[in-house]
Formats: C-alpha cells, sequence, structure tokens
C-alpha cells in the first residue's frame, strides 16, 4: 500500500467519531439512518478539517515569503469529483477507507454520491484542473479563477437514440469543500458611458450610469500530494449589490433594483456548452468581463497588501490567459493602473505586458473570439476606450515596421472590420505567447500567427500539456497503481519519468499476465457500469476500443462509426472474413445547437441498435455509446481500454489530452499524426502505436489548394460507397431512410475533415489492431511500454515548464507544526 508510510499522522478513530458527530449536528440523525448522500457529506465535512489547517499554514508561508504567484485565468475548470482526489492528494485514501469499512460504509459508494464540479466542457477545462493539481503538489503559489456556474455542463440523456440535455443542478445539496468568501467581494461594473474629468491638470475618466454587480469568491481547496501545501480555485458568485428594501424604494428604485438581481442572477446561470466554437452572445461577453475584473481587481488589492510600489506587480503576480476566453485582463489590468493607480499610459502599458501570458487552444477559425465592436463598446465602454487606444500604438508599431504593408495590419491589428479580435489584443498585450503541443506551436507560427512571430520570435514558445497521475492512475486505476510501485517504488506517483524502470518487465511473461490482468478486472469493472448505466452485455475478452471526448467533426466520430458499418458489411457478406471481437465504446456531448453533432450521436446510437442485435454476427461487434460522459466515468473508462481512438484530421486537434489519460492507462493510440500524438509515438515508438492517415502538411496543402473531391473517392471506392448509400437506403433508420441524408452530402459534397481520404488507411490499421491484439505477448509488451513511456506526459513536467520559462515562480514548503 503506497500510503501507508502516511498514516501515521492520521488518526482514524478521531475521523470515525467525527463523521458520526457530523451526520448528527447536519442532519439531526444517528449514522444508522443516514443516506449515502448525508453520509458524503458527514465524510467530506471530516476531511476538511484536515484540509483547513494546511490551507491557512500555506497562505501564511506565501504572505511570509512574499512569494511570486500565477492567477490561472479560465472561464472553465472541469475538476470532476473532490472527496476521492482529496483523500489521495492527502495520502489517507486507504486509511479513510479503512475507517468507513469499519463503520459500514464502502468508500466506492460514498463517492459516487458526489456530483462532479463540470465547469467544463472539455480538454481545456480539464487542463486547467490538472495545473491545478500539478502547482500544488510541485509547491508552486497559484489561484485558479474561474466562474462558479450555478448550472454546470448539462447532463446527457440518450431518448430513442437521441441526445437530450438536462440542467445540472450540482449545488443543490450544497458544496461541502467550499467557503464562502463574503469579505473579499468587490463590484463589477457594466454601460454606462464615460465621463472625463480634469484634476490637476490630469484626465481622469469615470464610468457613469452603469448597471453593477457584486463580485462574491468562493474558494475551494486543490490540495498537493503529501507536501501539506493546499492551494486556491477562487469561483466567483454574482449578487445584487441593493437588496430588496420595498417601502424605502420610489418606482424607479424598486425597479433598478429588480434589474440589477436579475443582472446577477443571469450571469452566473449556466455555462455555455460549446466546445471549440464561439457563438458570439452578449451574455458570454458578461461572464468574460465579470470574472476577470473580480479576478484583477482582487489580486492587484492582494498585492497591495504585502507590496508599495505598484511597479513591482510583475515581479509578484502572472496572469495566465487559458485561451482568449481571459483576454479583457489585458485591459481591466491597464484601467485598474491608469484610472485607480493614477499610472500614465506608458508605464501601465508596461507592467501590463510584462504581467499578462497567453494560451492558444485552437486554430479552428470557428473557436475565434471576434467582438463586434457595437456590443463591446456599449456593454464595456471604459474598457474599448483602452482597447481603441492599445489598436491604435499597436498599429503604429505594425506600420513602422512594415511602412506601407496594409496586409499586416488588416492581419494583426485589435480592431478591424468592426470587430475587436481577442487573440490579437491577447498577442499585443502578452509577454508570452504559447502552443499546447509541438505541431501546434509550429501551426502557430508557421501558419495561424505567422505575422505575430515573425514581428516577435522571442514571445512564442511551446507548452506540451499534460494529465495529473494521481486522479488518472493511481485514484483511477488502483489496480495497476499498486501493481507499479511493488515493481518499481511509488517515486512515479510525483515524478511520472520513473515509469520507464517499467521498461526491463515487459519482456518478463509473468508481468505480462499480471498487467493484462489487471486490464481485464479494469474491463469488468468498465462491463458492469455499462450494464447499470446501458444495459447492454458487453464480453470483458473482446477488445475495448474506445473514443471519449467531446462531439466534433473534427475530432472524426464519424469515421469511427462508419468503419463500424463497413466491418458489420465484411461479416455479412464475407464469409471467409473473420475478426477478434471488439467492443467499440463511444462517449461524447455534443453542444446543445451543433446539429450534425448530435445526428452523429443518433447513427452510433442506430448502428449500435441494429449490430448489438444480429445474432448471425455472434457477438462479434459490440457498440456501446455510454451517456454523460464526464469526468468521473471517464477515470474507470479509461482503465478498461485496449484501444485509444484519436483520429481527429491531422492539424486540427491543438494537443488533445484524453490520449494521454489512455497511454498512461496502457492502451496504445490509433491515430493520425495530430497534437501530441506526434510526441507520443515518439516516446513510444511507431511500432507501438497504429498510425494512419494525412499528415497535417498533406491535409494544409489540399486545403490551401481549396480542398480535394471527395466523389473521386465514392466513385472508385466500393467499400466507402456502400456505407455511404446504407446512410440514406434506410438500412440504419428504416422509419425515415432520410434521417442520415445531411451527413451523407456533408462527406460527399466536400468532407472538410478528409473522412472519405483518410478511410482506406484508418480501415488498415484497424486490421493491423485486430492482429496484434491476437499476439497476446505481443499485445502485453506494446500495452506496458505505453505505460512505461508515458513519463513526459504528467502535468508536473508541464507545469515545471510553465513555471521555470513564463512565470519565474519558487516553490514552497509547508509544514505543519502541531
Ligand atoms: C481528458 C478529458 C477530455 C479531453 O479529451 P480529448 O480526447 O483530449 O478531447 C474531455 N472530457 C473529459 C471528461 C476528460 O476527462
Amino acid at each position: 500500500m503506497n500510503q501507508m508510510k502516511m498514516l501515521a499522522d492520521f488518526d482514524k478513530e478521531g475521523f470515525k467519531k467525527e463523521v458520526i458527530t457530523n451526520v448528527k449536528t447536519l442532519f439531526r440523525k444517528p449514522i444508522e439512518e443516514a443516506t449515502p448522500q448525508q453520509v458524503f457529506q458527514a465524510v467530506s465535512y471530516a476531511v476538511k478539517d484536515d484540509i483547513i489547517d494546511r490551507w491557512i499554514a500555506t497562505h501564511k508561508e506565501y504572505e511570509k515569503k512574499n512569494v511570486k504567484t500565477v492567477y490561472y485565468l479560465s472561464m472553465e475548470f472541469l475538476m470532476g469529483r473532490a472527496l476521492g482526489n482529496n483523500l489521495i492528494n492527502l495520502t489517507y485514501y486507504d486509511a479513510v477507507k479503512e475507517a468507513l469499512d469499519e463503520l459500514g460504509f464502502d468508500l466506492n459508494f460514498i463517492e459516487d454520491q458526489e456530483p462532479d464540479a463540470a465547469l467544463g466542457n472539455g480538454g481545456l477545462g480539464r487542463l486547467a484542473a490538472c495545473f491545478l493539481d500539478s502547482l500544488a503538489t510541485l509547491g508552486y503559489p497559484a489561484y485558479g479563477c474561474g466562474i462558479r456556474y450555478k448550472y454546470g455542463m448539462f447532463k446527457q440523456g440518450i431518448k430513442d437514440g437521441y441526445q437530450v440535455e438536462m440542467p445540472d443542478d450540482w449545488l443543490k445539496d450544497g458544496n461541502p469543500f467550499e467557503v464562502k468568501r463574503s469579505e473579499y467581494a468587490v463590484e463589477v461594473k457594466f454601460g454606462g458611458y464615460v465621463r472625463v474629468e480634469n484634476k490637476n491638470g490630469r484626465n481622469y475618466f469615470i464610468q457613469d450610469g452603469y448597471q453593477s454587480v457584486r463580485a462574491v469568491p468562493y474558494d475551494l481547496p486543490v490540495i498537493g500530494y503529501g507536501n501539506n501545501v493546499v492551494n486556491t480555485l477562487r469561483i466567483w458568485d454574482a449578487e445584487a449589490i441593493q437588496e430588496f428594501c420595498l417601502d424605502s424604494f420610489d418606482k424607479g428604485e424598486y425597479e433598478k433594483a429588480v434589474e440589477q438581481q436579475n443582472l446577477a442572477k443571469t450571469i452566473v446561470e449556466v455555462l455555455y456548452p460549446n466546445d471549440n466554437h464561439y457563438a458570439g452572445k452578449e451574455l458570454r461577453l458578461r461572464q468574460q468581463y465579470f470574472f476577470i475584473s473580480a479576478s484583477v481587481q482582487r489580486a492587484i488589492l492582494k498585492f497591495k497588501e504585502l507590496n508599495k510600489d505598484i511597479h513591482k506587480l510583475p515581479e509578484k503576480v502572472t496572469f495566465q490567459m487559458n485561451d482568449t476566453h481571459p483576454t479583457v485582463a489585458v485591459a481591466e489590468l491597464m484601467r485598474i493602473l491608469m484610472d485607480e493607480e493614477g499610472l500614465e499610459w506608458d508605464d501601465a502599458w508596461d507592467i501590463t505586458t510584462r504581467t499578462c501570458a497567453y494560451t492558444n487552444h485552437t486554430i479552428m477559425a470557428e473557436a475565434l473570439e471576434k467582438w463586434p465592436i457595437e456590443l463591446f463598446s456599449r456593454l464595456l465602454p471604459r474598457i474599448y476606450q483602452i482597447v481603441e487606444e492599445i489598436n491604435r500604438r499597436f498599429v503604429l508599431k505594425i506600420q513602422e515596421m512594415y511602412p506601407g504593408n496594409q496586409d499586416k495590419v488588416k492581419n494583426m491589428a485589435v480592431l478591424y472590420d468592426g470587430q475587436v479580435k481577442m487573440a490579437h489584443l491577447a498577442i499585443a498585450g502578452s509577454y508570452s505567447v504559447n502552443g499546447v503541443a509541438a505541431l501546434h506551436t509550429k501551426i502557430l507560427e508557421e501558419r495561424e500567427l505567422k505575422d505575430f512571430y515573425e514581428m516577435r520570435p522571442e514571445q512564442f514558445n511551446n507548452k506540451t500539456n499534460g494529465i495529473t497521475q494521481r486522479r488518472f492512475l493511481l485514484h483511477a486505476n488502483p489496480l495497476l497503481a499498486n501493481w507499479i510501485t511493488d515493481k518499481i517504488g511509488d517515486e512515479w506517483i510525483t515524478n511520472l519519468s520513473h515509469l520507464k524502470k517499467l521498461k526491463v518487465y515487459v519482456n518478463d511473461e509473468k508481468c505480462q499476465h499480471e498487467f493484462m490482468n489487471i486490464k481485464y478486472q479494469n474491463k469488468i469493472r468498465l462491463a458492469k457500469y455499462i450494464k447499470e448505466h446501458n444495459n447492454v452485455d458487453v464480453d470483458p475478452r473482446s477488445i475495448f476500443d474506445v473514443q471519449v471526448k467531446r462531439l466534433h467533426e473534427y475530432k472524426r466520430q464519424l469515421l469511427n462509426i462508419l468503419h463500424v458499418m463497413h466491418l458489420y458489411n465484411r461479416l455479412k457478406t464475407e464469409p471467409e472474413f473473420d475478426m477478434y471481437p471488439r467492443t467499440f465504446i463511444f462517449g461524447a456531448k455534443a453542444s446543445a445547437g451543433y446539429k450534425r453533432a448530435k445526428l452523429i450521436i443518433k447513427l452510433i446510437n442506430s448502428v449500435a441498435d441494429v449490430v448489438n442485435n444480429d445474432a448471425s454476427i455472434e457477438g462479434k461487434i459490440k457498440v456501446v455509446f455510454i451517456e454523460n460522459y464526464r469526468v468521473s466515468n471517464a477515470e474507470i473508462i479509461f482503465a478498461a481500454a485496449d484501444v485509444s481512438e484519436q483520429i481527429s484530421t491531422a492539424s486540427r486537434e491543438a494537443s488533445g489530452t484524453g490520449n494521454m489519460k489512455f497511454m498512461l492507462n496502457g492502451a496504445p493510440t490509433l491515430g493520425t499524426m495530430d497534437g501530441a500524438n506526434v510526441e507520443i509515438v515518439e516516446e513510444v515508438g511507431i511500432e507501438n502505436a497504429f498510425i494512419f492517415g494525412l499528415s497535417a502538411e498533406e491535409v494544409m496543402k489540399y486545403e490551401r489548394e481549396g480542398g480535394y473531391n471527395p466523389m473521386d473517392i465514392y466513385n472508385n471506392n466500393q467499400a466507402v460507397r456502400r456505407v455511404l448509400t446504407q446512410l440514406i437506403d434506410g438500412t440504419y433508420a428504416p422509419d425515415d431512410p432520410d434521417r442520415f441524408r445531411d451527413l451523407y452530402d456533408s462527406l460527399t459534397k466536400e468532407d472538410v475533415y478528409f473522412i472519405l481520404k483518410d478511410f482506406d488507411s484508418y480501415a488498415e490499421a484497424q486490421q493491423k489492431v485486430d492482429k496484434a491484439y491476437q499476439d497476446e505477448k505481443g499485445w502485453a509488451k506494446m500495452a506496458m511500454l505505453n505505460t512505461a513511456c508515458a513519463g513526459k506526459f504528467s502535468s508536473d513536467r508541464t507545469i515545471e515548464e510553465y513555471a521555470k520559462e513564463i512565470w519565474k515562480l519558487k516553490k514552497v514548503k509547508v509544514s505543519l507544526d502541531k
């Protein structure tokens, strides 16, 4: 047991007593009568007691040392569940499990009572969560800053094969780990107009006639692994400034109070469920300014408590902007420095551009945030003035460097064509611009952001994404975690590169058996989950072939399911064709307004209906769509996967992080040379992955030439023509043969994601998987090598790079004197 060494300071009997007392004081019940949810609450409050002293000690140490702090600004934090992870990082997991056993409860079952904190869409939000875990574990001073959405990512149900969205009321039973910090509330202003006042020969800009809300922070503890460090995720709630006081208001004031009440309610009401897609909604811009203004105001106030000279800000604070969503931070910091601290422009700009840094997450055109100037200036009049001045000076700089070159201005200006271009504002206002995988950064430098790169190459850098092994191995896969610790000790928990020591075991038959038996146990666990949640029987001896991620055309779930249709055709029509039994597992939420993505979900479920119920194929293919894919069930899924489907159109997936979670858990990648897949292959060797399809270079070359003609493939490829025809002949929609025509049209007219182009190459790679899996020893070796070579993909490695190269942070040690 890798946690035993820490158990000395855990008081088991005291803990049990506290759980019993908590049930009594919270719910007025003896523990025997408590519901599982109530036991979860009582346990969590008991754990929180263990957290609080460390939390206080950590912040005392930060203040004493007056350390530099990174503020990770993000619209999304996809945290998942807290209880299990907190216990893991406190190194109390096994001890609490034992204590609860003695009280007659199963910790796993108690953990299942906790709703996911699903304050994010997918990879970008989960990255933020992994970064917080690594920052705390490495002892770096950090705040996560975000929004306390009342409703997080919607709950997905499947009715008749279609996705239905249900509200995620994640706070309905309260959140035992959060602490409301009313004393740190600040005001955030919207709308109105800007008035100029001259005082002592200087112009002051004052926003008037505005509506405002009170931003109130809730703090969540982020626990470092076994080091007593507890950082903070600060998420902001909105409250009305004026409370109702009916008899003291005249009609006008009453209406204003109601308006402010409503404004506050709507701002934090719901997370926009768009992944890699920009919708341009006014409320979204409100959300952005709301949490940025609150976070930046608070950070400056805190800085001023310990520091006298505002010019020292860059030595003590970095604002890391997670994509363009927090980019108004650049202008908000300028506003505070000039309007509140009284600095002149040049001084303020120098400080701002040494404090802000920007991470780019995508090259997808539809994800680029561009706000209409009309909307932006109406909602944020003072911020807009500042953006105008930033733009004016930036354009002058461009013209100075490239005299007479209007293209450069057009490509780089912050304001152009009546729009505020947030990526350009982020780059203009930052000292660092980073991509999230080597290939992605290269594409940014050579294509998407070429002009910016040429102007200031030293600003650009790469930080390949990572994931936390504490959640995605130690917590998610205890059997494998214990096996690894038995073999090589437990240093991998805080230094994942140690996994390479496993390489000496990959040819050892006993170890191979142990490793594959653990995979098999995890497949049984997932099969049970699937039976309970989908009522489908799957055979844990079949190959578990998994594609779980947001539903998006560029991620090409459609390629996967078309290939399943193709395999089914072969089983039905080629007597000599055989294949190893395969379970194709999908999990994906589609953005509520993304019609084509939702139709792909319906297609997957329609294929499942036909294939799963055709006895003639003797169970060779099963298709399962796991409802409501999220962090908590992801943990079970990764541990049970044999094959990791990472099949995006090359150049489109900036990094991917799901690919890393699969690799860590011993699933080889079936994928394109896209995002971090490239680096996965570099680490594990191309012979231990199944790589197919066009390269990013090839895709981009076709795009420069205006695409390719999918009809060439339709006309010459019988297998492809057959599955395409089945989309419109009612094979999978007997009641409405036109149901999937939109998919047929998208593939035959343009196929912008090169699905038909990559089809043969994908089918061939899938055949190699089939063959490779039947070589038991060969497969075991490949799976083990994937785990053994996953060290690079720890978010600890990523965060060390950010901390050293961008943030210049120093580690802090925290001790608990009792
Ligand atoms: C890791 C993760 C993602 C990101 O997956 P990709 O395959 O990289 O797109 C999305 N959602 C959840 C719940 C995750 O855990």
